[in-house]
């Protein structure tokens, strides 16, 4: 019997699976797909995906492989219009050390993601279809297609990371209410496009139509996107070609080839359950949404973040308290994020001025879990910062030596701040302890030196406040009390 089989290898299975292989977990990936996935998709990775990216050890390829975005020009013949970019760049804070969307093409993130698997001693196996399963007390049965040969597997969980059409989702009859609208629908394709340069991106209006030619970051290839061909016989290259030349008024734009294509249509979706006994759903096969403000790819990512630590425990002993938080903590950033998305695909329908323009409510970093059975704050006066809130990144000195509070986080376990005096009581040595203090206090073993300011402000602490970092990087207890610490470790984590 293995510990988690995970269906479906997009950057929502990878992750999970990385997750897990990082703590143990024996794990297998099976993805029906003959080849890995070669499209553009999912190009925006939010902040809080890049802290998620720097805490699994990916953030340098990610890094490596992306930009910060294009300033985009659109025309009127010669002319242009408006100039722009999505977000404007803004620099790191104390807290937020990645406050940028970073664009990288879906496939070589996800590329990425296998070769940090590959790290860990995993792998995808293609060709490998979940066709069926049933689940007991004890396990899931599943039935796996690789060619003619069938196989049967037994695990103790099973992850439905299988995108938007989801085997697992339908085989456990969980409804998936929400709209399809196919008034609503955008040719995307990635390109090699001659005669324009890399250095910006173009939208060339045409009546109520038009065509943009964005270059894809980190490649030589353009993301073009048009409404759909009337003719579906007609090749996508000279489909486009057409587009832009008709668009343009260019004639020495040459759309050369065509790497991949795909028609979106509005499907704004969110399943009524995340999760049957010993069966999730997570990603894709639990909520699809507009790609309009780029949430589909990051909430699946944040899916995986979240139920890896958690499965990790449970299988080691943890009670079900934390695989019970996964779907209440989940749904209701899913239902967060469809309404962002929702609220801007509306405004382009409308065509207002600013349908273009991304603020921060799309970077993720104030998605919180106030509301979750794991986050208990018992302060008879909370501050700014609640359990259930992300806990924020801040510089500090150990010993006189530089560190930040996310080297301190980063890894699969849970972190516990203490501010001002150490804890009365002694704790798990599971945990990673630190004390808080100001310039000039004494400073023990462990003790984190608060130079500029920088922990108390952001996370808004009395002297004797304690605080436990879950290994997502959410905040799961703030109390005064070594006493409450022990005993929320025990029922969260023995
Ligand atoms: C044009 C477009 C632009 C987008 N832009 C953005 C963006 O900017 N930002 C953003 O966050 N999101 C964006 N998205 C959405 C994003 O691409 C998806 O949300 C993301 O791919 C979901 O990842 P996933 O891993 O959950 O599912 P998927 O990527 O769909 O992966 C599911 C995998 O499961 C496999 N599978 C399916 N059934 C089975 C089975 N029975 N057995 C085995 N394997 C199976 C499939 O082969 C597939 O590889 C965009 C989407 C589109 C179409």
């Amino acid at each position: 019997m293995i510990d988690v089989l995970v269906v479906g290898a997009g950057p929502t299975g990878l992750t999970l699976a990385c997750e897990l292989a990082v703590r143990g977990v024996r794990v297998r990936i099976v993805d029906r797909a003959a080849s890995f996935f070669g499209g553009s998709r999912a190009d925006g990775i939010q902040p809080r995906t890049m802290e998620v990216f720097a805490d699994i050890g990916v953030l340098d390829s990610i890094l490596a492989s992306g930009d910060l975005g294009m300033v985009i020009r659109a025309y009127k013949g010669d002319e242009v219009v408006w100039k722009g970019q999505m977000t404007e760049p803004v620099e790191p804070t104390p807290s937020v050390p990645y406050p940028n969307i970073w664009f990288v093409p879906q496939f070589r993130t996800e590329k990425i993601l296998r070769e940090r698997l590959a790290e860990l001693g995993g792998r995808v196996e293609l060709s490998t279809e979940l066709t069926d399963f049933t689940q007991d007390v004890d396990g899931v049965t599943a039935t796996l297609t690789t060619g003619g040969t069938v196989e049967t597997v037994r695990a103790r969980y099973l992850v439905g990371a299988d995108g938007g059409r989801s085997t697992v989702r339908r085989r456990l009859g969980i409804p998936f209410p929400g709209e399809t609208d196919e008034t609503t629908t955008m040719l995307f394709a990635d390109a090699r496009v001659d005669g324009i340069s890399h250095d910006h991106g173009r939208i060339w209006q045409n009546g109520d139509g038009g065509v943009s030619v964005v270059p894809l970051a980190g490649t030589e290839l353009f993301v073009v996107t048009a409404r759909p061909p009337a003719d579906e016989h007609e090749p996508i290259r000279d489909y486009l070609q057409r587009q832009v030349t008709e668009s343009s008024g260019r004639t020495d734009i040459l759309v050369r080839e065509v790497t991949w294509h795909t028609t979106w249509r509005a499907n704004t979706r969110l399943a009524e359950r995340f999760r049957e006994g010993r069966v999730f759903l997570a990603g894709d096969a639990g909520h699809v949404h507009p790609p309009t403000g780029g949430q589909g790819m990051n909430t699946g990512i944040q899916d995986g973040y979240n139920l890896g630590w958690k499965i990790a425990a449970t299988l080691t002993g943890a009670p079900d308290v934390l695989l019970d938080s996964y779907e209440p903590e989940r749904m209701a950033a899913a239902r967060t994020a469809l309404d962002i998305s929702t609220a801007l695909l509306e405004k382009h329908r409308r065509g207002d001025d600013d349908a273009h323009i991304r603020g921060p409510e799309v970077h993720g970093l104030t998605l919180h879990y106030r509301g979750s059975p794991l986050s208990i704050d018992d302060r008879t006066e909370p501050g700014a910062l609640r359990a259930g809130d992300r806990a924020p990144d801040a510089p500090a000195t150990i010993d006189g030596t530089p560190v930040r509070l996310f080297d301190l986080f980063r890894g699969p376990h849970w972190t516990f701040l203490a501010f001002g005096t150490p804890p009365s009581e002694p704790l798990d040595p599971a945990l990673r302890a630190y004390t808080v203090v100001r310039p000039g206090e004494p400073a023990g073993e462990n003790t984190l030196v608060d130079n500029d300011g920088h922990i108390r402000a952001s996370y808004d602490a009395n002297d004797g406040t304690l605080m436990l970092i879950r290994p997502d990087g959410y905040i799961g207890l703030v109390t005064d009390s070594s006493r409450r610490a022990t005993e929320y470790w025990t029922a969260v984590m023995s």
